[in-house]
């Protein structure tokens, strides 16, 4: 089993520095400028299993897991170690939670919003410099203390390492000995460790665990989040093998390096603008399909496994076109639809497994 540092004990070594925590909804946001003003981000994704009666009663009945959980974590005290709270606008959804923390529910620490433009065209690049600036402002206010440009510079140099040591982490994985679950415990860190300190149990893990990768069935895992737990297990024991990944969590945040850009603000802005096609920057169902066929094309899968919650907008809005245009090019697919619980639902198992027994 990897040794791998709790969330807790993560925040607390952060506090015990010195340095502040900002807990981060997701999708895409500069985590190289909430380092460079001494927010180490933790994300929250859920979490899952966490209870959601408080937060319904504040919400339609059509939002996301995301969403409810997320909701529900904070009216239950769960960011109250946290120094403020980032959400960024990676949907209507999360849009409509960050003005429910802003104006109705304030849950104790301060709330800041981010929005990222979409498309990649000049304004949209003036707009996203100018919400970094924005946010900036907003993190020197809570810090008492301005920004330090060249921390963010080095900062983002930090990311830039952690992200080439996840696309090497991918290139070698049919080298790597971890079956899918312990594989994802350690990329899970992703949404809590400071990059170094990722990029660090990466090289790590990729110098000690060399071996010939448990199951043949190689697949790519895409949609939001690869949760919950449980799902990773049912491949396992069905002999898949997860060879690339292309959700939110993780593969839509391996952004380009923009080594020609001398200030942080436009890097920055670069970075977020320039990542992998994503359904939530408004990204075309081609392109989205033409770079999945790509990955799996480099990565040897046969096919692709889409875990969604259920009533997510931006990928609904694109699945049944991307899946056509997979299919079309002899990709299999499978959408599966889930809560973020702990265990996979036993009609989803059945489901899961039958397609992974076809290839
Ligand atoms: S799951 Fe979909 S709808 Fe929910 S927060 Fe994420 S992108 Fe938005």
């Amino acid at each position: 089993m990897l040794d791998i540092p709790s969330r807790r004990q993560v925040m607390e070594e952060q506090h015990q520095a010195g340095g502040r925590v900002a807990a981060v909804f997701p999708i895409h946001y500069p985590r190289a400028l909430l380092q460079a003003h001494g927010f180490l981000p933790i994300e929250v994704w859920g979490p899952p299993g966490t209870d959601v009666g408080e937060a319904d009663a504040h919400l339609q009945s059509y939002v996301c897991d995301i969403v409810r959980r997320g909701l529900g974590f904070v009216l239950a005290g769960g960011l109250r170690d946290c120094d403020c709270l980032l959400v960024p606008h990676g949907c209507d959804s999360l849009q409509g939670l960050g003005s429910i923390l802003l104006d109705f529910h304030h849950p104790g620490l301060p709330v800041l919003t981010f929005y990222l433009a979409r498309g990649e065209g000049p304004a949209a690049l003036d707009f996203t410099v100018a919400e970094l600036a924005g946010l900036s402002q907003a993190l020197a206010d809570i810090s008492g203390r301005p920004l330090d440009e060249q921390a963010w510079n080095r900062h983002l140099e930090i990311e830039v390492a952690a992200e080439a040591a996840l696309a090497r982490l991918w290139r070698e994985r049919r080298q790597l000995e971890l079956d899918n679950a312990e594989l994802y415990r350690l990329l899970r860190c992703r949404n809590y460790l400071a990059a170094d300190r990722f990029r660090e149990l990466l090289d790590k893990v990729l110098d000690r665990h060399r071996g010939a990768a448990p199951g043949q069935k190689a697949i790519l895992l895409g949609g939001i989040v690869a949760e919950p737990v449980g799902l990773l297990e049912v491949i396992d024991r069905a002999g898949g093998l997860v060879v690339g990944d292309a959700g939110c969590n993780l593969g839509r945040r391996l952004y380009r390096a923009v080594d020609d850009e001398p200030d942080p603000a436009r890097r920055q802005a670069r970075r977020l603008l320039g990542g992998p096609p994503d359904a939530t920057r408004g990204a075309a169902p081609s392109r989205i399909a033409e770079h999945l066929l790509e990955q799996a094309a480099g990565s040897g899968a046969r096919a692709l496994v889409v875990t969604n919650p259920k009533f997510c907008e931006p990928e609904l809005f694109v699945l049944p076109e991307v899946t056509r245009l997979l299919e079309a090019a002899g990709l299999r697919v499978l959408v599966l639809e889930l809560e973020l619980s702990r265990d996979l639902p036993a009609a989803a198992a059945n489901r899961l497994e039958a397609f992974l027994e076809t290839l």
